[in-house]
């Protein structure tokens, strides 16, 4: 068989049994997916031998690009000596380095609770919230609030702090009620005339509702600094001082979603350090293993952890998921820390966030382009309305053009972004924001 041959089969039996998430089947009969094969740093190769740049780094994971061989050894090696062992009552070294690793981006005492989701991530902090309460007596502290606009991840619990009507309509019936406080987008979403207004706007309302509430609610959660999955909405991190300052005065627990704004996507390590706070409850995920492997956690602050142990009463924690810590993923996650300390992968970050921004900004002239913005490895570029049809169906138009010049990406709505691997070469991401700017203007 032939490559074509080889990949049409793959293709038809994808087409059989494959039920991909978040892909609509009745855009796939005319056009069959690309079988990717393998990766090599920023690029992925389909099974006949077309090259693309991973221009999302592969559901924002892979921060780290494609094979690299020193994350590529830790797995294998690791694989050899031991691949799985329960992380109840038995610990493994591995386990133990990440844990210790993750504590130690930290500037105060941790936990960690691992899971291998970010929404599993999630569902962990919103149950530890509320059994802290529970834990200290304030059983009544049950509720959450979360923005609008926000994502959280695709189980129940997590679906409902981040309920998205085009995603989740059919579940509403299903999910815990929640209190929910304007997103912030930095004067962008064309509700606020600026900033300013959009900044103060959007934080009263959430004082009103944490002030009113506090007495009932367990946490505020958000995606700190930039809304992903709702339209990369990019916040003030003045907004997210104030959060903090709130729910501290309030006594109520905030936990701040990096799972996909974390490990340095933001030009940060963490999204929340550009507002220099310290959540309770930091969820991480994706490019924790750089997407290697799937592993997320849950880090806590140390006096909350406190009354998880027995007390006179069982306080237990009665949580955990069969491959929580898993010596493999753990393993992958290790090597990537070290390789993020000692190439120093989030000052690239920073750095190339710059060049992204430089070669995005001239994009804001093309007619048709409502607003360009960035933040770290994050370049975005929002389409309107216009003669050439609605923008959301203009950034389909160049989803598929990109797609034949050989550059992966998937708009949210009239939301065209790239978020790269944070090792992309410069002259790789001038390039990638040109033949953005490009087919924006041909489409
Ligand atoms: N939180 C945020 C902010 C996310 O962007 C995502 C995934 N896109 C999740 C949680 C859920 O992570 P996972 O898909 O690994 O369950």
């Amino acid at each position: 068989m032939d490559s074509k041959q080889n990949t049409q089969s793959y293709q038809a039996m994808d087409r059989q049994s494959v039920w991909h998430p978040y892909t609509r089947f009745s855009a796939l009969d005319e056009k069959p997916l690309p079988v990717i094969t393998h990766g090599e740093g920023a690029f992925l190769y389909d099974s006949e031998g077309r090259k693309y740049l991973d221009a999302i780094s592969s559901w924002w994971a892979c921060n780290l690009g494609h094979g690299h061989p020193r994350v590529v050894e830790a797995i294998v090696q690791q694989a050899r000596e031991l691949q799985h062992s329960i992380l109840g009552n038995l610990s493994h070294p591995r386990a133990i380095e990440l844990a210790s690793m993750i504590t130690g981006l930290f500037p105060d005492d941790r936990r960690v609770m691992f899971a291998s989701d970010g929404s599993c991530a999630v569902e962990a902090a919103l149950k530890i919230a509320l059994q802290y309460w529970y834990n200290i007596g304030e059983a009544d502290k049950t509720k959450f609030v979360s923005l609008d606009f926000a994502y959280h991840g695709d189980t129940l619990g997590a679906v409902s702090v981040g309920y998205l009507d085009h995603f989740h309509k059919p579940f509403k019936g299903a999910l815990f009620p929640v209190f929910q406080a304007p997103s912030p987008c930095c004067g962008t979403c064309a509700f606020h005339e600026s900033e300013s207004v959009c900044l103060n706007e959007c934080f009263d309302t959430m004082r009103l509702i944490v002030r009113e509430h506090a007495h009932e609610l367990a946490a505020v959660i958000i995606e700190p600094m930039c809304q992903g999955s709702g339209g990369m909405r990019i916040q003030n991190p003045e907004y997210l001082r104030r959060l903090a300052q709130l729910c501290k005065d309030e006594g109520v627990l905030l936990i701040a979603d990096e799972i996909a704004m974390g490990m340095g996507r933001t030009g940060r390590m963490f999204a929340f350090d550009h507002a220099g706070i310290l959540p309770d409850i930091v969820c991480l995920g994706k490019s924790l293993s750089a997407g290697y492997l799937p592993v997320s956690a849950t880090v806590v602050r140390a006096p909350i952890f406190e009354t998880f142990r027995d007390k006179p009463k069982d306080h237990t924690f009665y949580h955990g998921h069969t491959f929580a810590g898993n010596p493999i993923a753990a393993a992958a996650a290790v090597e990537t820390l070290r390789v993020y300390e000692e190439e120093g992968i989030v000052a690239q970050s920073a750095a190339m966030a710059k060049v992204l921004a430089e070669e995005l900004s001239p994009l804001a002239a093309i007619p048709g382009v409502r607003n360009v913005r960035s933040l770290g490895m994050i370049g975005v570029v929002e389409l309107e309305d216009n003669q050439e049809g609605d923008g959301t169906r203009r950034a389909v138009r160049v989803r598929d053009r990109l797609r034949e010049n050989g550059i992966l990406l998937r708009p949210l709505g009239p939301v065209i972004y790239v978020m790269p691997p944070l090792i992309t070469a410069e002259p790789v991401l001038r390039f990638l924001a040109q033949a953005v700017g490009k087919a924006i203007r041909e489409s």
